[in-house]
């Protein structure tokens, strides 16, 4: 986010927003929901909103809650494993859920079935370590009431009801525990990418500008910011915007 200087002949404006992904349209409706005086223009390179990360074929969709993604619960060189980060992730995933329910309600973005849906979260492991961990990991984690929904098993009838392709041809002496949440959720991020920004445009002193590149952007000495944009694939020259 940047302020543009006033200059005579380019255009002065409250806020400037670098690409049309999820953060763009995120910062965007939360900023104009909370001061709708603002004027707000947003710059992108490319033809259409949400092509790039944020599109629902460049991302897994995971809606990131800390439920099945091991990597934010390490073990520690005591062996008891570290729940900080997961809870806080499963916290900011909470708010998020209540910024787009607000959305929702408020009637600014479409159907919620558009873009969220719920999903079974599970993490499955094998051999002794690995169970020892897992286990370790639902006791901990059942310390924070986000997590209390959790399921664990060790037991391969059960998990077979879970994920039976994981199961297929498995042996039967292997030791495998799995946790699930079925509280998970899949997000498409690049659905809501694009209802947001519909919302955004018809609001007042709101532009997005596709096919248009940030080429520099400068702080000037009042705190301002300058900030050069071009039609895509154009050579850079002085002319701003
Ligand atoms: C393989 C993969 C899997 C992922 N899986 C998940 C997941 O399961 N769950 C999850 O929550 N997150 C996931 N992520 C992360 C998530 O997709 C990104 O964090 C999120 O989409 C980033 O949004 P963004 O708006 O910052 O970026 P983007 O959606 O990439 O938007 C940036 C925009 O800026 C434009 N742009 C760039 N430079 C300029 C410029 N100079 N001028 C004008 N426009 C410009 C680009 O064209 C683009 O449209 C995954 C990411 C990847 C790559």
């Amino acid at each position: 986010m940047t302020k543009k200087k006033k200059t005579v002949g380019k255009t002065d404006v409250d806020v400037i927003l670098i690409g049309a992904g999820i953060m763009s349209a995120t910062l965007g409706v939360l900023l104009k929901e909370l001061e709708p005086g603002l004027s707000i223009e947003i710059y992108e390179r490319l033809d259409i909103a949400a092509a790039e990360s944020s599109d629902a074929w460049n991302n897994a969709g995971t809606g990131h809650s800390a439920f099945c993604e091991l990597n934010y619960t390490p073990e520690k060189k005591d062996g008891t494993v570290e729940t900080k980060k997961a809870v806080q992730i499963a916290e900011n995933f909470e708010v998020s859920k209540q910024f787009w329910a607000y959305l929702i309600e408020k009637g600014l973005v479409s159907n919620p079935g558009n873009f969220i849906r719920k999903i079974p979260h599970m993490s499955f492991v094998w051999g002794k370590k690995n169970v020892e961990y897992l286990k370790k990991r639902y006791e901990a984690l059942q310390k924070c009431t986000l997590f209390s929904e959790m399921e664990y098993t060790e037991d391969a009838k059960v998990i077979d009801t879970w994920a039976p392709l994981i199961m297929d041809g498995r042996k039967k002496d292997e030791k495998i525990a799995a946790t699930k949440m079925d509280l998970g959720t899949d997000v498409n991020f690049g659905s809501l990418t694009r209802d947001m920004f519909s919302h955004l445009k018809e609001q007042e002193n709101v532009n997005l500008y596709f096919n248009h590149e940030i080429r520099d952007l400068k702080k000037n000495k009042d705190d301002n910011w300058a900030v050069k944009s071009l039609p895509s694939g154009k050579a850079a020259t002085d002319s701003g915007k």
